[in-house]
C-alpha cells in the first residue's frame, strides 16, 4: 500500500478523488458535512507538503448537466470546513479545466465540476479517464465510499500515474480497519449482524464464517432462522425461501467451529408502528398477531456478556426497528456493550448503512474504534471482495 507519506508532493498538482456526494436541502445547502470532514486531513497534508489540490467528485446521479447537482453548491462549505479558499471550475475535463489546473500554485485548491455530468465517468471510459488524468501530476484516491465502483475517476484513471499514485488518508484508515477484522482479528473475533433480511447478507455471512469465532444474528434476520428450527414467528418478517439456507448455514458454522448466537427472547409489537402494544415472547414462541421488532431483555444481557469477552468486534445492521423509539433499545444496548468492550481494549468496527446511522443517532461515535464512511464499499469488503478503486492503486 503506497500511502501519502511515501510520495513527494512538492510542486506537484495532486488530483484527489474525494467522496463529496453529500446531502443538500432545497436551498442547496449541505446538511451533513461528515464526508467533507473525512477528506480534510489528506487535503491539508498535501498543501503542507507544498503541493496543490485538484478535487474531483461526483454528486448524486445527474442525467446530463443538471444544475441542481452542481458541485458549485458545496464550494463554500468545503472552504469553511478546510479554512482555505477554493476556486471552482465549471467543467472537469477539456481545455478550460486543464488551464485552470495548470494555473494552480502550491498551496492552492481547485474543485472541478461533477464528474457524473459525463456518462463516461460511470462507464469507466478510457479516454475520459485519460483526459481527467491531464489535470494533475499525481493521483490520490481518498473516496472509500465509491471504491467499489469501477469508474473512470476511481479505478481507470490510476493507470496513467505509474508510481505517482497513492491511498489518501481516509482510504488508508478504512482499509486498515477492515484488515484489523478480516485479516488480523485478535481472538475472540465477533461479528454482530442485524438488519432486515437474510437474503441480502448471505455473501457477508459466508465470508465471515472464515474470519470469526462468534456470530450474533439479530434484527429481522432472526425469524428465518427460528422458523427453520421449528419456532413460531407470528407476523414477524420471515423469508420462507431461505429457511433451508439458514439450516445449512448453522451446520456449516458448526463444522468451522463458529458459534452462532440467536436471541433468547424478543420484544414484539401488535402492528408495525411506534404506537404498537408491546409484549416479550420467548424467541421460539411468538403468538399470532404479534411481530418481533426488537431484542428482548434476556437477549440483551446474553449479547452484552458475550460482547465483553471479545477482542475484535464487527457490527453491521441494527438489532431491531430502531427507527421507532419504542423498539430501539436492543440496538442502543448493543452500541453500549460494544462501547464498553472497546473501552476495555477491544477493537470495534461499525460499517454499512443503518448501523452507522444508529451509532451516530445514539451518540456512540467517539466510543467505537472505527466507523466506516462507506456503505456499499464496506459491505463488499466484508464479502471479501477486492474493490476496484483499491486494486488500481497497487
Ligand atoms: P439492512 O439494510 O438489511 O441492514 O436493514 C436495516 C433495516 O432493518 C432497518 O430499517 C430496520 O428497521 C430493519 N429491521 C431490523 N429489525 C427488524 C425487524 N425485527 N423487523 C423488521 N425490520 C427490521
Amino acid at each position: 500500500m503506497r500511502t501519502l507519506k511515501q510520495l513527494n508532493f512538492k510542486n506537484e498538482r495532486a488530483i484527489i478523488r474525494v467522496d463529496f456526494n453529500v446531502p443538500l436541502n432545497s436551498q442547496m445547502q449541505v446538511t451533513d458535512r461528515t464526508r467533507i470532514e473525512a477528506a480534510k486531513s489528506t487535503i491539508k497534508y498535501i498543501l503542507l507538503e507544498g503541493g496543490s489540490c485538484i478535487l474531483i467528485s461526483h454528486l448524486g446521479r445527474p442525467k446530463g448537466k443538471d444544475p441542481k447537482l452542481s458541485l458549485e453548491h458545496i464550494v463554500s462549505t468545503v472552504s469553511n470546513t478546510l479554512g482555505e479558499p477554493i476556486s471552482f471550475c465549471k467543467d472537469c475535463i477539456g481545455e478550460q479545466a486543464e488551464a485552470a489546473a495548470l494555473a494552480l500554485k502550491p498551496g492552492q485548491i481547485l474543485m472541478m465540476e461533477n464528474l457524473r455530468y459525463y456518462k463516461q465517468e460511470t462507464e469507466g471510459d478510457f479516454n475520459f479517464s485519460k483526459q481527467l488524468s491531464k489535470l494533475g501530476t499525481v493521483y490520490v484516491n481518498d473516496a472509500f465510499g465509491t471504491a467499489h465502483r469501477p469508474h473512470s475517476s476511481t479505478a481507470i484513471i490510476a493507470q496513467f500515474f505509474e508510481n505517482k499514485k497513492c491511498f489518501g488518508g481516509l482510504l488508508e484508515k478504512e482499509v486498515l480497519a477492515i484488515d484489523k477484522v478480516m485479516k488480523k482479528g485478535v481472538s475472540p473475533v465477533l461479528a454482530v449482524l442485524g438488519g432486515a433480511k437474510v437474503s441480502s447478507k448471505i455473501t457477508i455471512i459466508e465470508s465471515l464464517l472464515d474470519k470469526v469465532n462468534h456470530l450474533i444474528i439479530g434484527g429481522g434476520m432472526v425469524y428465518t432462522f427460528t422458523k427453520a428450527l421449528g419456532g413460531k414467528v407470528g407476523n414477524s418478517i420471515c423469508e420462507l425461501d431461505y429457511c433451508g439456507y439458514a439450516l445449512q448455514l448453522l451446520k456449516k458454522a458448526k463444522q468451522k467451529g463458529v458459534e452462532i448466537h440467536l436471541p433468547l427472547d424478543v420484544l414484539a409489537g401488535d402492528n408495525f408502528s411506534n404506537d404498537a402494544n408491546q409484549k416479550v415472547f420467548d424467541i421460539m414462541e411468538i403468538k399470532d398477531g404479534w411481530e418481533g421488532m426488537d431484542a428482548g431483555p434476556k437477549t440483551i444481557k446474553k449479547f452484552h456478556d458475550l460482547i465483553l469477552k471479545c477482542k475484535t468486534i464487527l457490527w453491521n445492521g441494527p438489532m431491531g426497528v430502531f427507527e421507532f423509539s419504542k423498539f430501539a433499545k436492543g440496538t442502543i444496548s448493543i452500541g453500549e456493550s460494544i462501547s464498553e468492550s472497546t473501552k476495555g481494549g477491544a477493537f470495534s468496527l461499525v460499517g454499512g448503512g443503518d448501523s452507522v446511522a444508529a451509532v451516530k443517532q445514539f451518540g456512540f461515535e467517539t466510543k467505537i474504534s472505527y466507523i466506516s464512511t462507506g456503505g456499499g464499499a464496506m459491505l463488499e469488503s466484508l464479502e471479501g471482495k477486492i474493490l476496484p478503486g483499491i486494486a488500481a492503486l497497487y
